[in-house]
């Protein structure tokens, strides 16, 4: 009998952001193939008995193509198996969805998809922001930053004075990513910020403006960086004391910790 595959959302990388459903189905996977991004955290809470399968660009498998893990997703289903498509934060967020459920409706494998925290989400978490506000952003871009090809960012027609822009991969050239923005019509005043391992234990946020990110070293990856109206810091109505604190140190990274 064919078995099925789930493909499930694993969060921004701290366990007890996963779904409950996130969990049980994890805990029922028989096959396990999951992203460099899972850690071993959420790893650990598959079957002791399951078969784990790194299948990411960091997990050893360099050479590992897309279309090498749609037929790993096929054939394991094909055998019968509880098969567990684990990706980072949402499956259908800069993940590859599309190109796995092709191969599972082409083969006849039953699928089911279960969402997770994407990370502009987790971020904005981090950094006490919100990604839209009626009084500053009234639409939420999400973008790759990661240029594999060499294009510019996507262009948009939308007003960028009103718009978030919530950048994954935004590295390693920080300074590209300013150009494009500024190209889109953004001035380099605009505030940013840029959360590190968003929701994880070495979480750490930098509240910069365009200008300053240019020369901005590095944070380490995961990241994502947020830009717009929303990430001044001291812009909503938050007058707690951790926003009190930013306010003074724009420019330097703010060491948030994430919940422990
Ligand atoms: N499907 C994922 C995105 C995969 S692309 C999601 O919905 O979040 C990988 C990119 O996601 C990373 O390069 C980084 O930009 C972002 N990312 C994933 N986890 C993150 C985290 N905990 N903190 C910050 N950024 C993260």
């Amino acid at each position: 009998m064919t078995g099925k595959v789930s493909i499930v959302g694993a969060g921004p990388g701290a366990a007890d952001l996963l779904t409950v459903r996130a969990a049980t189905v994890l805990r029922a996977g028989e096959v396990i193939l999951h992203d460099d991004l899972v850690p071993r955290e959420i790893l650990e809470l598959a079957s002791p008995e399951a078969q784990v399968v790194g299948v990411g660009k960091r997990c050893g498998s360099h050479s590992i193509t897309q279309a090498q893990i749609n037929s790993l997703l096929v054939s394991y289903a094909q055998q019968g198996k509880a098969v567990v498509r684990l990706k980072a934060g949402d499956p259908a967020v800069f993940g590859r969805l599309g190109e796995e459920l092709e191969a599972l409706r082409d083969a006849g494998i039953p699928y089911e998809i279960v969402p997770g925290i994407t990370a502009s989400a987790a971020a904005a978490a981090a950094a006490s922001l919100t990604l839209t506000d009626r009084r500053a952003a009234s639409t939420l871009v999400l973008m790759t930053g990661h240029n594999s090809h060499g294009k510019p960012l996507s262009r948009t027609l939308l007003d960028p004075q009103q718009t978030t822009y919530a950048i994954y991969m935004p590295g390693p050239d920080y300074g590209k990513t300013v150009d494009e923005l500024l190209q889109l019509g953004l001035s380099s005043a605009t505030p940013c910020a840029l959360v590190s391992n968003a929701g994880r234990k070495e979480q750490q946020v930098r509240f910069l403006t365009l200008f300053e990110l240019q020369f901005a070293s590095r944070v380490p990856a995961p990241a994502v960086l947020i830009v717009g109206e929303v990430a001044r810091p001291g812009i909503l109505e938050q007058s707690n004391l951790l926003l009190e604190k930013i306010n003074e140190s724009i420019g330097s990274t703010a060491q948030i910790p994430a919940y422990q």
